[in-house]
C-alpha cells in the first residue's frame, strides 16, 4: 500500500482513523454513497494482525460492501464448522449450515495482514483516499466537538478538517483515550500467546479439513485456526496470572499438550516464528458517540476471541455508522437520534457476544451442559446462529435466555435495539 500520497484532501466529509476491517468498510461504505473520505492509518500495510477466524455472519458484511467475489478468489481457507473439545478430551462440532437457510454456510480464514490489505485496497476502489504510515497524533476541537485530526506523514505535521471523524484505531483508539472513555473488564483478565505453524497437511486433522478448534482445559483454551492451505495459527488463551507463573514457551507447550485433538492436527508442522503474546485486551466504553465523532469495531469495545467475533463485530458496526453518517450529512438535524440509534445497536451487538463468553467461562468450557440447563430447545439452531453471528435479533430464543442475566450486564442501562443489521429481510424468522 505504500506509495506516493498525490495530493492529500485538508477537507473532507469523514476523516477515519485506522485501516483495519473497521476503518476500511466504515470507509468503504461511505465513499460508495459518494462522501470524501481520509483514511489514516500508522502502520504500513500489509501489517501482522491477529483475529484470524471469521463468522459466517461476515460473508453477509463483505457481499453488502460489494467484496464477497473477490474475498473468495484470494485461496483463502474455507471454514465450514467448529469444532469444541471439552477439558475432558470430549468434542462437539457445530456445521454452519445448521443455522437455517438464506445465510452464509460457511466463513473464511485469513492471514490478516492480507485480509486487511484486501479490505483497505477496497476502500481506495470505492474512492476513499487511504494513507498508510500517517499516525494520528491528536484530535482538532471546537468546543467540545471534534473537527479533524492532527497527524504526521513522511515526517511533516498535517491537519485534515472533517465534518465527522470515525475512530476505527482498534484497542488504540484516539478518543476513548483523550475523552478517558475506557473500562477494564476485570473478568475477562486474559492473555494470549501465540504462533504460526507451516507445513499443516489436513489429513493429520483428525476432524474436518478447514475447521476452526477450540479446545478447553484447566487452565484455558487453544485456538488453532487454519490461514493458508499449509498454514496454521495456534493460540493459548489463559488468565494473566497462568502466563505470570511461567513462560511464554513453556506455557504454549504444555498448554498445547494437554489437547491431543489440536497436537495431533500439528503432524509433520514447524514453527521458527517467535511467540507474539497479547494482554489487557478486554474492555468496554459506555460511550460510543459524541459531537462529531463516532467509535467503530475495536476502538469502543473487545471482550474476548473465543468466539471469533471481532471481526464481525467490527464490520457490522462500520457498515452501521457508515449508513448514520451517510444520513446526517443529509439531514444534520438528525444527527442526535441517529447517533443514539447507533450507539443502542453497538451496545446491543457487543453486550450479546459478550454473553455467550461468559456462558462459555462460567460452564468451565462445556457450552452444552449450561444449555441443557436452560431447559428449551436452545442448543439447535439458536445456538448454531449465535455462534455464527446472531447477536441482534430478539428472536433467538438463547440469546434473550443469555440477556436475562442481569449479572452479565457490561454496559450501563441502555435500550436494546433489536433488528439484525446483517440479515435484516431474515430477522422474524425464528430460531
Ligand atoms: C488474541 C486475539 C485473538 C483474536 N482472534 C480473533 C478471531 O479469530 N476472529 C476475529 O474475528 N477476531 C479476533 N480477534 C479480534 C480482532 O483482532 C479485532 O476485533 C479486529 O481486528 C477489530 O478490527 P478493528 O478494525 O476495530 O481494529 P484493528 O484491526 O485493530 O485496526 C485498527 C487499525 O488502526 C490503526 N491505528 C491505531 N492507532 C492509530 C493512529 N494513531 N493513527 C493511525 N492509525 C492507527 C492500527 O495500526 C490498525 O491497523 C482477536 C483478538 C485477540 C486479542
Amino acid at each position: 500500500m505504500a506509495e506516493g500520497h498525490g495530493r492529500v484532501p485538508e477537507l473532507v466529509d469523514v476523516a477515519v482513523i485506522g485501516a483495519g476491517p473497521a476503518g476500511s468498510s466504515t470507509a468503504a461504505a461511505l465513499a460508495q454513497a459518494g462522501r470524501s473520505v481520509l483514511v489514516l492509518e500508522r502502520r504500513e500495510f500489509p501489517r501482522f494482525h491477529i483475529g484470524e477466524s471469521m463468522l459466517p455472519y461476515t460473508m453477509a458484511n463483505l457481499e453488502r460492501m460489494k467484496l464477497l467475489d473477490k474475498v473468495n478468489s484470494q485461496g483463502y481457507v474455507t471454514k465450514r464448522g467448529a469444532e469444541f473439545i471439552f477439558p475432558e478430551g470430549g468434542y462437539r462440532r457445530i456445521d454452519f449450515r445448521d443455522q437455517g437457510p438464506g445465510r452464509h454456510p460457511s466463513a473464511v480464514q485469513v492471514e490478516r495482514s492480507h485480509f486487511d490489505n484486501v479490505l483497505a485496497e477496497h476502500a481506495k476502489d470505492s474512492g476513499a483516499t487511504v494513507l498508510t504510515e500517517a499516525n494520528v497524533t491528536e484530535l482538532l476541537l471546537d468546543g467540545d466537538r471534534v473537527t479533524g485530526l492532527r497527524y504526521e506523514l513522511d515526517g511533516e505535521q498535517r491537519i485534515v478538517h472533517a465534518t465527522y471523524v470515525v475512530d476505527a484505531a482498534g484497542r488504540s483508539s484516539k478518543i476513548a483515550q483523550a475523552f478517558r472513555l475506557r473500562h477494564t473488564i476485570e473478568r475477562l483478565r486474559m492473555v494470549a500467546v501465540f504462533r504460526h505453524f507451516y507445513g499443516l497437511d489436513e489429513k493429520y486433522n483428525p476432524g474436518y479439513e478447514g475447521d476452526i478448534q477450540i479446545g478447553g482445559h484447566d487452565d484455558g483454551w487453544i485456538w488453532a485456526i487454519p490461514i493458508w492451505r499449509d498454514v496454521i495459527s495456534v493460540g493459548a488463551v489463559m488468565p494473566l496470572s497462568v502466563l505470570r507463573a511461567s513462560s511464554p514457551e513453556e506455557v504454549f507447550a504444555e498448554h498445547l499438550a494437554r489437547v491431543p485433538r489440536i497436537s495431533e492436527r500439528l503432524g509433520g508442522t514447524t514453527s521458527n516464528t517467535a511467540i507474539r503474546v497479547e494482554t489487557d485486551y478486554c474492555y468496554y466504553s459506555d460511550t460510543i458517540t459524541g459531537p462529531g465523532w463516532f467509535l467503530v469495531g475495536d476502538s469502543a469495545c473487545f471482550f474476548d476471541p473465543i468466539f471469533s467475533g471481532g471481526v464481525l463485530l467490527a464490520t457490522t458496526t462500520g457498515l452501521a455508522a457508515a449508513g448514520r453518517i451517510d444520513e446526517i450529512l443529509s439531514h444534520p438535524e438528525r444527527a442526535e437520534d441517529l447517533q443514539r440509534e447507533y450507539a443502542n445497536m453497538y451496545k446491543t451487538g457487543y453486550d450479546t457476544y459478550a454473553r455467550i463468553i461468559y456462558a462459555y467461562y462460567e460452564s468451565k468450557f462445556n457450552l452444552g451442559s449450561y444449555l441443557k440447563s436452560l431447559g428449551g430447545d436452545v442448543e439447535g439452531v439458536p445456538f448454531v446462529r449465535m455462534l455464527s453471528g446472531d447477536f441482534w435479533t430478539a428472536e433467538n430464543r438463547l440469546a434473550a435466555l443469555l440477556r436475562a442475566n442481569t449479572s452479565w450486564d457490561t454496559f450501563a442501562p441502555f435500550e436494546r435495539a433489536y433488528g439484525c443489521p446483517v440479515y435484516p429481510h431474515l430477522d422474524a424468522d425464528g430460531g
